[in-house]
């Protein structure tokens, strides 16, 4: 979609360090990291949220994808915490679903 930062890095045209992608969804580093490892998966599809993302977009293949980016990603072993801030309510600030995996240091419950 034009306009939508996810969308330009997912087709090349803003830079990321792209850490893995398949046919349906990319993954790169977070520009503000939040935890020593910080990556994002989003589809490559333009989604706003989960609830858009559809048989086409990634729905019955998200989970595979976001196993070999940890796979990839992590030594095997390694815990880590899976999030989507899902809509403005959630704190969402890029309108592109995007999964967050964070690794590296303790995280705390519940979130804030
Ligand atoms: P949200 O708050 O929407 O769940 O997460 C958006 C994430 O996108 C934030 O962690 C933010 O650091 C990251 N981000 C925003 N703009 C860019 C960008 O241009 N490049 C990269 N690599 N990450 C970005
Ligand atoms: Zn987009």
């Amino acid at each position: 979609m034009a306009g939508c930062i996810f969308c330009r890095i997912v087709s090349g045209e803003i830079p990321a360090t792209i850490l893995y992608s398949d046919e349906q969804f990319v993954a790169f580093a977070d520009a503000a990291p939040q935890a020593p490892t910080h990556i994002l998966v989003v589809p490559r599809v333009h989604v706003e949220t989960l609830l858009d993302l559809d048989e086409k977009s990634g729905s019955l293949v998200v989970i595979a994808s976001l196993q070999a980016v940890a796979r990839a990603a992590l030594p095997a072993g390694t815990g880590f915490k899976l999030v989507v801030n899902n809509g403005a309510d959630a704190g969402q600030s890029v309108p592109h679903l995007h999964f967050h995996i964070l690794a590296g240091r303790p995280f705390a419950w519940p979130p804030g």
